[in-house]
């Protein structure tokens, strides 16, 4: 088969298009054939050997792929030649603390799909039958990977984690960014008004196409003074934040007393200076998450399914130019994800 492999970490050109031995299906494990093919923001911290999880080359990366069952080793009884799947990304071990207790996302013995294991910059991924969800018929595969992970991590920093409520008001950071664009929707979905940011003017209107009620621009505009006037000085009740750095100060300044920042990346700035008296007197609550479970995945690619999400796509790319992808991403001058075909 063919496949994106990475041989040492580095810039671009890194990313070769090779044959390579196609996997085969052991014990209770299936091997999807790919339709598509979604490049995240890991991916290229990843081939930048970034990540902080150190790859044995020859490595294939990708978290998220999605396709049909192409072979199923013994011992499978969920799944057939020809079904519609896609990988969740945390392969958990189903027998951990963690996994017993239903939190299978923090399983203590997790592969991560992509990181540890040959993931989906390929045209053929092997996984066990439990580590995959139904992808249903109304939903393509170029949707699935593009909507999936965005609004999976959006629903569980939001609604799982962040508890939203209807008529709440959500600051949501990077609103082009694919779990900016995801969370947007979300917290309209549930019923919340929605102040976005975005870096330039010119994003304001997807943003508001998404259902942002209000748009500030966090590169020109003071984010906390803007969300006062526009909340009557009462800040926001929870803020998604995906960036990190100064972005995490905007929501931290945004937030109303009482107010639930959850955080899901730090790609802005890994390392933030927090004012403990500020978090403590506004009784602010700060947590981190950012692996959905798969019973996430099941809700999101339904909502999907029935066009209640909508996922956004940037642009599209053959797997074999996924070096064009890389440096699309790299230069931050997208709305929503990249999507890759590993047979074109
Ligand atoms: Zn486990």
């Amino acid at each position: 088969m063919k496949a994106i492999v990475l041989r040492a970490y580095g810039d671009f050109d890194r990313l070769l298009w090779e044959d390579v031995a196609p996997p085969c299906a052991g014990f209770g494990e299936i091997v999807i054939r790919n339709h598509a093919a979604g490049l995240n923001h890991c991916d290229t911290d990843l081939r930048r050997g970034l990540f902080g999880v150190a790859q044995a080359f020859p490595h294939v990366m990708g978290v998220d792929c999605a396709g049909t069952v192409a072979e199923v080793g013994p011992g499978v009884t969920a799944w057939r030649v020809g079904d519609r799947v896609m990988p969740h990304f945390v392969l958990a071990c189903g027998a951990c603390r963690n996994c017993l207790r239903g939190a299978e996302n923090i399983c203590l013995k997790a592969e991560i799909l992509g990181i540890t294991t040959w993931g989906g910059y390929a045209q053929f991924t092997k996984v066990a039958q439990h580590h995959v969800v139904r992808v249903p018929d109304a939903l393509s595969f170029e949707d699935a990977v593009a909507g999936t992970i965005p609004f999976a991590t959006a629903w569980e920093a939001l609604i799982d984690v962040g508890r939203l409520r209807a008529g709440e008001t959500v600051l949501v950071s990077a609103a082009g960014s694919g779990v900016g664009s995801a969370g947007v929707q979300i917290a309209k979905l549930a019923g919340a008004r929605v102040i976005a940011t975005t870096g330039s003017a010119e994003k304001f209107a997807a943003a508001r196409a998404l259902g942002a009620d209000a748009v500030v621009n966090y590169n020109t505009d003071d984010v906390p003074a803007a969300v006062q006037r526009l909340t009557d000085g009462m800040g926001v009740d929870l803020a998604l934040d995906m960036v990190g750095g100064a972005r995490l100060h905007d929501a931290i300044g945004a937030a109303a007393l009482g107010a639930r920042i959850v955080s899901v990346g730090a790609h802005g700035g890994e390392r933030v200076e927090i004012d403990m008296i500020e978090l403590f007197r506004k009784h602010l609550s700060l947590h981190g998450c950012g692996r959905s479970t798969r019973a996430i995945f099941g809700e999101v690619t339904g909502l999907m399914a029935a066009g209640k999400l909508l996922p956004v796509i940037h642009a599209r790319f053959p797997l074999a130019e996924a070096a064009a992808a890389h440096r699309l991403m790299e230069s931050r001058s997208f709305f929503g994800r990249m999507v890759m075909d590993p047979w074109q």
